[in-house]
């Protein structure tokens, strides 16, 4: 690990001071540590914005939800107005990680985090995404990897919360000190079309100070779940993040999310169209599962994830609606 500074601050402005070519925001140091150990990344200060009070704190009004950036996944998790209007959130932040991570993690540095990709994260391969010229995954090891828009890299982005928050149509306020921005999660995150050496559009002088989600329309249920090869301590290989609007058992507009498909979290917009103005039964929710995976490109390894993908979505479309408790295969999910 290189040698660098580390800053204690107390306030967003004195954080943005510090926030400059070279430093790097830490909040619960999860991510961030293990890619300077790894040699990944190698800031020259650290600007430690745990102590922040103001990036903290869960505000619900009737216009929706606050989240200061610094609300750990725990206590979206714990939060009784999270659990019953956005329930997708607490379901994703209550299986993601580990609880001990939970404790520690924030929900600002959970959409922050890297990609994850072993090539990325490994200081011997110097991959597209760091500069080089090859994407190792398209003809290396490539089980766990993207099986959409993975033409040119074939990363995936883990952010549990993002896809139910990408599903609500939650919205990044970033502040600097030229002023404040509100970027919709939609847009947030950069495809490896649009940039290689760009993940989001974060600038290196900017802190994400709230995340706010739009109270949802009445007859709202939602659902997350997330398939992977261990209970704990891993990411998934499957989640998805389902908003139905119901009208009695009639879905009058549906808001699909897939994490870990893609290089970016993805709207599954092909399922969306299938469920709307439709009554959702067994046969809906497979269809639109169906249609999510459509315009799927497997590589050479990861081609089970396309079925993983189907199930997933269909199953907590289902669970959405009401129809199906969570199934027990899902990580952390008895019924
Ligand atoms: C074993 C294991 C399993 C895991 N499983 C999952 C899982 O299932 N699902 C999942 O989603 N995650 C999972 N994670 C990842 C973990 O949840 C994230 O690393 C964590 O949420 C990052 O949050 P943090 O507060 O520690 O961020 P940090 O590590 O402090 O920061 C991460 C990045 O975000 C930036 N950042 C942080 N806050 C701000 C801000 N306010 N403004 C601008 N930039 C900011 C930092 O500069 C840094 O680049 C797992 C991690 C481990 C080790």
């Amino acid at each position: 690990m290189n040698r660098f500074t580390f800053v204690d601050c107390t306030t967003v402005a004195e954080a943005l001071d510090h926030l400059k070519q070279g430093s790097v925001a830490k909040a619960g140091g999860i991510d961030l540590l293990d890619l300077m150990k790894d040699g990944i990344v190698s800031p020259s200060m650290l600007v430690n914005i745990r102590r922040v009070k103001e990036l903290h704190g869960i505000e619900t009004s009737e216009q929706g939800l606050s989240l200061g950036p610094l609300t750990t996944l725990s206590e979206l998790a714990a939060h009784p107005v999270i659990q019953k209007t956005y329930t997708a959130l607490s379901d994703a932040a209550s299986h993601a990680a580990t609880p001990q991570i939970r404790n520690m993690a924030t929900v600002g540095g959970n959409l922050m985090q890297r990609q994850r990709c072993w090539y990325f994260r490994s200081s011997e391969y110097n991959c597209l995404r760091k500069g080089g010229s090859e994407c190792f995954a398209q003809k290396g090891e490539n089980q766990y990897h993207a099986i959409m828009g993975n033409e040119i890299c074939a990363m995936v982005h883990p952010s549990s919360t993002a896809v139910p928050l990408m599903a609500f149509g939650a919205q990044v306020e970033l502040t600097s000190k030229k002023g404040k921005r509100t970027v919709p999660l939609n847009e947030f995150y950069i495809r490896p079309d649009e940039s290689l050496l760009d993940e989001t559009v974060v600038k290196s002088d900017e802190l994400i100070t709230r995340i706010l989600v739009p109270a949802p329309a009445a007859g709202t249920r939602s659902a997350y779940q997330k398939y992977g090869e261990k209970e704990s301590f891993d990411w998934p290989l499957a989640d998805a993040g389902v908003v139905l609007v119901m009208d009695g058992n009639t879905c009058r507009s549906a808001s699909i999310v897939m994490g870990v498909a893609a290089p970016t979290p993805l709207h599954a917009k092909a399922a969306e169209v299938v469920l709307a103005g439709k009554t959702i039964d067994e046969a809906t929710a497979r269809a639109a599962g169906k249609a999510a995976v459509d315009s799927a490109t497997p590589l050479e390894q990861n081609g089970y994830k396309v079925q993983l993908f189907h199930t997933v979505v269909y199953r907590t479309i289902l669970l959405a609606s009401g129809q199906l408790k969570r199934d027990p295969s899902a990580v952390g999910g008895m019924a």
